[in-house]
């Protein structure tokens, strides 16, 4: 079987501004996928391509090796759920839920018996004679992905569907909106500008950054196997130390130390890096520990702030030799103001060191 999805090097401008390049990607049936990246990145912009609202200046979409990139947006057969609910305020559940179907002129028996069929799906039954202003936002998401399921489309297409919900109700939403669509078994690309919110719902992460695709993989090869700085500093939480690459996989800090091979701390680089070239290095926080200041392998420091989270605690220690770490503490509590060494927690798991940004990619 061919992959369900294909994008193949998409690129679009608007004017003299490129806001995606050289976009390729496949997606497996059934597999839902995120496109996650920071405000502007070119999210939503790619989500209308796949959707057909906007034309690829370069590149195809193909479905099931059909070249569908001409195809205008009635004619792909995908449903769509949008920031906004674009609910009909004055419609009740069912109405809203038969309405693409109205408009692709099937009966109302059919209409009737599918909208009974897709409110279980999203845990409505029972809400047809409802007036869409009297349920909540997260219902009111829930009706808009029944609207989208109701013609049975092959792809499902969300932007950023729960960014307009109070807090309380995102997390339930986003359950709920997560569990119809695994329960359908559609294929499915999601986006959203949260880490947290993409490594849930989704099997795989697409990771947008300025039009680009940093990186596509599971949650845990983003997290444990970042392939750029920004994908590092992006997904979790990541410190940084700079550095200079004296000798492959050994790095001279700023302090004169050397850490990597040979020294103390692993240190693995990552993508195109040349002796005597700048690294910047990327550590998580619970990769790090708090220790004597005496050890070999420590770098002294002074805790400077403690953020108590319950089932972890956070000390932001500011090195000695400039720049500052964060640092997942143990069950002993540390006071803000003494002196501390901080040291990689497994020796095994080495710290990545990327090429460091040029200014005029900051
Ligand atoms: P995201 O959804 O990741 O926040 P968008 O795809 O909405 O990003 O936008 C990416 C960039 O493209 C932004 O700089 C935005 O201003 C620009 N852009 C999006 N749509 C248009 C358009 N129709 N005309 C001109 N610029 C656009
Ligand atoms: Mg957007």
């Amino acid at each position: 079987m061919p992959p369900f999805l294909i994008l193949n090097g998409l690129e679009k401008s608007f004017g003299d501004q490129t806001v995606l390049r050289d976009i390729s990607l496949e997606i497996e049936q059934g597999e839902v996928l995120v496109l996650l990246g920071p405000s502007g990145s070119g999210k939503t912009t790619l989500l209308r391509l796949i959707a057909g609202f906007e034309q690829p200046d370069e590149g195809q979409i193909l479905v099931l090796d059909e070249d569908v990139t001409p195809l205008p947006p009635e004619r792909r057969n995908f449903g769509m759920v949008f920031q906004h609910y674009a609910l009909f305020p004055h419609l009740s559940v069912a109405g809203n839920v038969a309405f693409g179907l109205e408009s692709r002129g099937v009966p109302r028996e059919q209409r009737l018996s599918r909208v009974a069929e897709v409110l279980p799906l999203v845990d409505l039954e029972g809400f047809e004679d409802r007036r869409v202003q009297e349920i909540s936002g997260g219902q009111q998401q829930r009706v808009a992905l029944a609207r989208a399921l109701a013609p049975d489309p092959r792809l499902m297409l969300l932007d950023e569907p729960l960014s307009n919900l109070d807090p309380s109700l995102r997390e339930r939403t986003r359950r709920e909106l997560k569990s119809a669509i695994r329960r359908v078994g559609i294929t499915a690309v999601w986006v959203t500008h949260e880490q947290e919110e993409a490594f849930d719902v989704g099997d795989r992460v697409a990771l947008l950054n300025h039009g680009r695709l940093e990186q596509v993989g599971s949650p845990e090869e983003l997290y444990l196997d970042p392939q750029t700085l920004f994908v590092a500093g992006f997904v979790g939480r990541a410190s940084t130390l700079k550095g200079t690459l004296v000798a492959a996989g050994q790095v001279k800090l700023g302090d004169g130390r050397f850490v990597g091979q040979g020294a103390t701390w692993p240190v693995q680089t990552v993508g195109e890096v040349e002796v005597s070239q700048e690294v910047v290095i990327s550590l998580r926080p619970e990769g790090l520990e708090l220790t004597e200041t005496d050890r070999p392998d420590a770098l002294a420091g002074e805790i400077v702030e403690r953020q108590y989270r319950g089932e972890v605690t956070y000390y932001r220690v500011s090195l000695e030799m400039g720049g500052d770490v964060l640092v997942v503490g143990g069950t002993d509590r540390a006071a803000i103001g003494s002196r501390t060494g901080v040291a990689l927690r497994q020796a095994k798991r080495p710290a990545r060191a990327f090429p460091s940004p040029s200014e005029d990619s900051k």
